[in-house]
């Protein structure tokens, strides 16, 4: 029965060691993560000097003096 009791306390103890041990990792892990993908560029919004539309900058016709919500309003602005 002695010998009982020891081996329990041996068995929780290793048990406890165990899943500190895990923990630990599992922490290390956490905090040596790479560093996440950085966020998207912030979608830079425009406005069509011509009719005022805000619109992405991605979706935009670009012209040589600003940025325009069409072909049309474009050549308007810049012939
Ligand atoms: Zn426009």
């Amino acid at each position: 029965m002695k010998y009982l009791v020891v081996l329990l306390v041996v068995v929780i103890g290793f048990w406890l060691w165990r899943n500190r041990r895990a923990e630990d990792a599992a922490d290390r892990a956490e905090t040596h993560r790479p560093a996440e993908a950085p966020a998207p560029a912030l979608l830079e919004i425009v406005a069509c000097p011509i009719c005022g539309l805000h619109l992405p900058a991605n979706e935009s016709v670009a012209g040589q003096r600003a940025r325009y919500c069409s072909t049309d309003h474009r050549r308007q602005a810049e012939g």
